[in-house]
């Protein structure tokens, strides 16, 4: 028998320049049934858009969940990490680069330097707190996740002239979508 009843979907994702990308997502008070499919339609639509991680603004929920998958193809499973209320407590001196893309700003690939070791501190889906640290592409994605929870996006580390025109470019297609 299946022990949950709903099945999971694939949601929308939103692209700049929505302005929902660029607002500050709300905390989770209660790990409630509402939460584990919004969690389980993440991942969803995060394998299959073939993204590392996805913020919940980027399908248009304002709530502090990320998820995430750094697992890379040489890795025989996947390592699917739900984060809720997520909160970066240590961030190390030594940086480290890498092409960072985002689903909400299709085919853009831009290399971006980020503290090479974090510790994360975050509830579990079973609302157990938990504090890890990460290191290498792990840091980068946890970092680039919890950016979006605060309505910053990885263009805003690029100097202002390649930044606007990114977005002159999404601007330009999201008219072209509308019209
Ligand atoms: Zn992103």
């Amino acid at each position: 028998m299946e022990e949950r009843i709903y099945n999971m979907s694939v949601r929308n994702i939103i692209y700049i320049p929505d302005k929902r990308l660029r607002t500050v997502a709300e905390p989770v008070a209660e790990i409630n049934k509402d939460i584990h499919i919004l969690i389980d339609d993440m991942f969803e639509t995060m394998y299959k858009a073939l993204g590392f991680g996805l913020a919940a603004p980027q399908i248009g929920v304002l709530k502090r969940v990320i998820v995430m998958d750094c697992s890379d193809e040489e890795d025989e499973k996947q390592d699917p990490i739900a984060m809720i209320n997520p909160e970066i407590t240590f961030f190390s001196e030594e940086k480290r680069a890498y092409k960072e893309g985002c689903l909400s700003i299709p085919e853009i690939l831009e290399e971006i330097e980020r503290p090479d070791n974090i510790r994360v501190k975050y509830t579990n889906i079973d609302g157990k707190i938990i504090e890890r640290e990460a290191d290498g592409l792990l840091a980068t994605c946890i970092q680039h996740e919890v950016d979006h929870l605060n309505g910053k996006l990885f263009i805003d580390y690029l100097s202002r002239l390649k930044r606007d025109r990114i977005i002159k470019k999404f601007q330009k297609l999201a008219r072209r979508r509308a019209g």
